[in-house]
């Protein structure tokens, strides 16, 4: 048991250390800043004695898919953890997360960016969003479509207490890493055109995507947050998750 234990310790360090190095010959291929793109660990599943050893490993970004999880961990764990909701957010649970994330990823309808509104203005806090686009329009993923993207943000935008800080995306899965580049491409270039319009309470900063499989070309193509589950925890038993 004691060299279980020993064994996920040193592998979770390890691969922290290799995907940190991965991330940064990607953003200098790219000619990009190092400190232009921050790795969240993706911890969903996953126990807390393992989050707490990606912690003390530097990690501060955790990232989980359902919101009863993250509240469990974020009661458990230091105060200084960054949390990001990357999962798909139903609108009867938002009142358990508002006040609780840096960033909520998932934002897909007026309808639930309404909700966490109205919960931002009763607690009297600020929550900072992404808008989920659906690039590569696979009908298993959630997520606006290309052509609606601009439309919700500009609706979202006028909403009290919710800002939009960029856009998400959750690319296919697949073996090969470049076949997913041009959405990621393509998430970039919807950022630019938005930005370009100037909407009022709307930044386009931020670009989350990349998962473990293809995060280095997602840098590449202008990621500032990529999303690492299995490459820094291992494999999950759930295939769905
Ligand atoms: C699970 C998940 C990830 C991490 O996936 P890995 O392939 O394990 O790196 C990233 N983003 C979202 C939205 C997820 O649900």
């Amino acid at each position: 048991m004691k060299a279980l234990w020993g064994s996920f310790m040193e592998t979770i360090g390890q691969n922290i250390l290799q995907v940190k190095s991965n991330m940064e010959k990607a953003l200098e291929r790219a000619g990009r800043r190092q400190d232009s793109a921050v790795l969240i660990a993706v911890s969903k599943t996953k126990p807390i004695s393992m989050l707490m050893e990606a912690y003390g490993q530097g990690i501060r970004d955790f990232g989980e898919n359902r919101v009863q999880e993250l509240v469990e961990k974020y009661e458990q764990l230091p105060k200084d953890i960054r949390w990001h909701m990357i999962g798909h957010l139903q609108r009867n649970k938002v009142k358990d997360l508002v006040g609780k994330t840096v960033l909520i990823h998932s934002v897909d309808s007026y309808r639930l960016a309404g909700e966490i509104s109205k919960e931002a203005v009763r607690k009297d806090t600020d929550v900072d969003i992404l808008i989920e686009v659906n690039v590569a329009q696979e009908e298993s993923k959630f997520g606006v479509c290309v052509e609606e993207a601009c439309a919700l943000v500009e609706a979202v935008a006028a909403l009290p207490k919710v800002h939009i800080k960029g856009l998400m995306t959750i690319a296919p899965n697949t073996k090969i890493p470049e076949e997913n580049r041009k959405y990621f491409r393509r998430l970039r270039q919807l950022s630019v055109d938005i930005a370009r319009k100037n909407i009022d309470n709307v930044s386009m900063y931020v670009l989350s995507m990349g998962m473990t499989n293809d995060y280095t070309v997602a840098l590449e193509e202008g990621a500032g947050y990529v999303r690492v589950g299995t490459g820094i925890f291992g494999t999950r038993s759930q295939h769905d998750r």
